[in-house]
């Protein structure tokens, strides 16, 4: 019995220690293992030689919705669907872990910035379980795209099918698995 507890102690501190060095915040940290707060802080100053930012995570579902924050929450949830669909087993916070490592290669083979956080990435399959987000449909391209729930959107056409005229030159041969890891739900 008390073999078994040092184990799981070890595996909670080593998800910490994965997910600290990843960019998650306390929040994030609390309610996906048991340590307690002031052991997720010591922790946390040891690795990033800093306390951790204060105070609850900002974020709302109007967030994802934006033009760029929805094209790449869009890629990496195509790509949890994926990581989740091929290991339906494992634990949420290990596939969403494993995406977000795919995402950031990803991106990394095209040279662009990540605009996704961990702690943005874990909170939107949040969204998604609580049923606050869905995917729909770009009729042009079949790409599956991150949207409000509920909100139905008759021929509806992606922001990278159709971005907006301040973004500049459309880039959308950096999200090419967006459409390809979709094939018809
Ligand atoms: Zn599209």
């Amino acid at each position: 019995m008390a073999t078994r507890s040092v184990v799981a102690e070890v595996r909670e501190i080593t998800l910490a220690i994965e997910l600290i060095e990843m960019g998650a915040r306390l929040q994030l940290l609390e309610t996906e293992t048991s340590l307690s707060r002031d052991r997720l802080v010591k922790l946390y100053k040891e690795l990033k030689g800093a306390s951790p930012p204060k105070g609850m995570l900002p974020f709302s579902t109007d967030w994802f919705m934006t033009w760029q924050p929805n094209i790449h929450s869009s890629l990496f949830h195509a790509i949890y669907r994926f990581v989740s669909t091929h290991d339906p087993a494992q634990p949420t916070i290990q596939a969403i872990v494993k995406s977000y490592r795919l995402y950031l290669e990803h991106l990394g083979l095209h040279g662009d910035e990540p605009v996704l956080t961990l702690t943005r990435a874990w909170t939107l399959v949040r969204y998604f379980d609580s049923k606050m987000l869905q995917t729909t449909v770009c009729t042009r391209c079949g790409g599956r795209f991150v949207a409000h729930a509920y909100d139905s959107r008759p021929g509806y056409i992606c922001g990278l099918c159709q971005p907006p005229s301040r973004a500049g030159k459309t880039r959308r041969a950096q999200f090419p698995d967006i459409a390809r890891h979709t094939t018809a739900a």
